[in-house]
């Protein structure tokens, strides 16, 4: 059976805690989209590792960690990753990395750079880790797959014939010096390599695995609001960041995905531009101050090392986001963060156009839209680390029943502190 772990907003819900502790009782976890340009922050008994493109599962010798066709393969980033790992002490991880993933090539990454650099003022605020290319030249039918690389003048063709497009918008558009094809074949066959190891037939690995019962987990990178069909577009990231998208890109078959557990925290957060629509933002002192407290070491990117905006919990994004993901239960994170407030806001709704609704609008709308907030008493006491639901205070428990009550999928589990075991079960 299949578990997909989702983001239900923004990204940074806290998905990869809640992965490394449900890979405890897996045997497979899969990513399946996006790249190296976010990052998991995980803390268990090992120490703090932030992950950006392996899936959370490693931390377990009975792990099996895929590394999915659906994921932007960024090789230099794996084996920087595979390296710290070893460093800090921890076992090498059983990985299979697709043969049918694509990789991201350096000129993905400069491609990024340039886009972001000619857009000046309207620039989308990428990482700049080549995502946005890497997909587009991937539906354009000009990627290169893993499996390309074990075959020589396949690789050659495919890398020209991807050069010769892309020395036209270098110099062209971008008034930059063209690709060498020499340096970049070189680098692909040292990538070759680095990864030899670990490529396999992912797809066949995991049909086999469902087929004698074991237990997937479908790791999800960014959320619901950062997906490129049903996200605020544009203001998106490049590849579906739903749990539907697990189907293609891990690959599981659609019936085998029996939960959905979408992650959210207690309070909004969100990387990115600051065009971006954030209707429950809080800004000035009162948002630095939850931006310092919020995660493990305040609420800045585990990649970029940005500051992330910060706002109230947003029950009408949230609510959407838990619906196009197709959630099943709901595991709300960083609610110890929220201790050290009398009162809390929650948006309640978006009043558009003088109506106030509770459905989320497309992104025009949504521009123009204004939050509408409702106030809870907080409960002023410090929750970090405890695993007893019922022994929560009063007011915490509260909390939790009305953004249940909103959102309309059963909280289950209630994180109270960023290491593995800090967490209590709901339901
Ligand atoms: P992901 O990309 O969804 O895995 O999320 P990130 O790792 O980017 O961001 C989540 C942040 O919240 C990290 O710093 C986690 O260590 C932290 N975190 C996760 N759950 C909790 C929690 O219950 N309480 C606190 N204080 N921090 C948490």
């Amino acid at each position: 059976m299949v578990t997909a772990i989702v983001g239900a907003n923004w990204g940074d819900e806290g998905k990869g805690k809640i992965t490394d502790l449900l890979a405890e009782r897996s045997d497979v976890v899969v990513r399946f989209q996006g790249g190296a340009n976010a990052g998991h922050t995980i803390l268990n008994e090992h120490g703090r590792f932030a992950l950006h493109i392996l899936p959370s599962g490693i931390f377990y010798p009975h792990v099996t960690n895929i590394i999915g066709n659906g994921v932007a393969l960024d090789i230099a980033r794996l084996a920087q990753e595979l390296s710290d790992l070893a460093e800090q002490g921890i076992p090498a991880p059983n990985l299979i990395v697709s043969q049918r993933a694509q990789i991201l090539m350096p000129y993905h990454s400069l491609q990024d750079a340039y886009e972001e650099q000619r857009l000046g003022g309207r620039a989308f605020g990428s990482t700049k880790s080549g995502i946005a290319p890497f997909y587009s030249d991937k539906y354009a039918k000009m990627g290169i797959q893993v499996c390309d690389l074990y075959h020589e003048a396949r690789l050659r063709d495919r890398l020209e014939r991807a050069v010769e497009v892309k020395n036209v918008l270098f110099q062209h558009l971008y008034h930059q010096p063209p690709l060498d094809v020499e340096q970049l074949y070189g680098q692909l066959l040292e990538y070759r390599e680095l990864i030899r190891p670990y490529v396999g037939d992912a797809v066949g690995f995991l049909h086999q695995a469902l087929g004698q019962g074991k237990r997937v987990l479908l790791e999800g990178q960014l959320g619901a609001m950062k997906d490129p069909d049903l996200g605020i577009f544009p203001m998106t990231t490049s590849s579906h960041t739903l749990a539907g998208f697990g189907c293609v890109g891990a690959p599981v078959p659609p019936t085998s995905i029996q939960e959905v557990l979408c992650v959210t925290k207690a309070y909004s957060s969100s990387v990115g531009s600051n065009t971006e629509p954030f209707l429950s933002e809080l800004t000035g002192p009162e948002g630095e101050e939850l931006r310092r407290r919020g995660g493990d070491k305040g609420e800045y990117g585990a990649t970029t090392g940005r500051p992330r905006r910060v706002g109230w919990f947003d029950t009408v994004a949230t609510k959407y986001g838990c619906m196009v993901q197709g959630a099943t239960q709901v595991a709300l994170t960083c609610l110890d963060v929220l201790g050290y407030l009398d009162e809390i806001p929650v948006c309640v709704g978006y009043e558009l156009d003088g109506v106030v609704t509770d459905r989320f609008p497309t992104t025009p709308e949504l521009l123009r839209a204004k939050p509408v907030f409702e106030t809870l008493p907080g409960w002023k006491q410090d929750v970090r680390g405890m695993t007893d639901y019922a022994a929560l205070p009063a007011q915490a428990k509260a909390y939790v029943d009305f953004l249940e009550e909103r959102i309309g999928v059963p909280i289950t589990l209630v994180s109270t502190g960023p290491g593995r075991h800090e967490v209590a079960q709901r339901k």
